[in-house]
């Protein structure tokens, strides 16, 4: 589905079709205009998964960059690379892969500083159910996803949210592994 996303489209889609962890990184980017590495890789990817090119994503990560403190020349340098070392581009060419939700939760746990990770399972549980308020989950979905989180049932708590956001019933979800299959899974309901 390369090339079926504009640019333009993806404020719109981290708020109705992005999990948790990508609408968080596209937040951040867009407050900050800067993501650290493990921001980019693991949003990066995702971007690429739902069909940006090579381009685009270029494009949508120097207009970002170059509203705050790195300038055009600097982000060609120092930023354009990995980017298309990321599609394959650069390097051993190798093609990488959007990150599953099991790499996301088990590795490269986010420090001070990072947005990258599962909300689910790196977020303090108070600022999660903020978090959550803010995005209009009624009190009563809050408490059963927080009680997954505390199971340390993280996709599931994460495929609670979807259920709760996309109005469907338990039985009609799916089994969540991948970030990039919730956006599929939510288009397909909401496309
Ligand atoms: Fe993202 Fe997977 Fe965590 Fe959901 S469970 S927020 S898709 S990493």
């Amino acid at each position: 589905n390369v090339g079926k996303i504009s640019l333009d489209q993806i404020d719109s889609l981290s708020g109705k079709s992005f999990p948790l962890c990508m609408r968080q990184l596209h937040q951040a980017l867009r407050e900050n205009h800067h993501l650290r590495h493990g921001g980019r890789m693991q949003y990066g990817l995702f971007l690429k998964g739902i069909g940006l090119s090579l381009e685009q994503a270029l494009q949508f990560w120097k207009s970002e960059f170059i509203r705050g403190k790195v300038d055009a020349d600097k982000f060609d340098k120092a930023y354009a690379y990995s980017i298309r070392h990321m599609f394959g581009k650069e390097g051993k060419r190798t093609d990488y892969t959007p990150y599953s939700c099991m790499k996301v939760i088990l590795s490269n746990p986010p420090s001070q500083g990072d947005h990258h990770g599962c909300p689910f399972r790196h977020s303090d549980p108070e600022l999660l159910k903020q978090k959550l308020q803010v995005y209009k989950v009624s009190p009563s979905g809050i408490n059963q996803i927080l009680e997954l989180v505390k199971g340390m049932h993280y996709q599931l708590a994460c495929q609670k949210y979807f259920e709760l956001t996309h109005n469907v019933s338990e039985d009609a979800a799916f089994s969540l592994n991948h970030p990039n299959q919730y956006f599929v899974e939510s288009q397909k309901l909401l496309g």
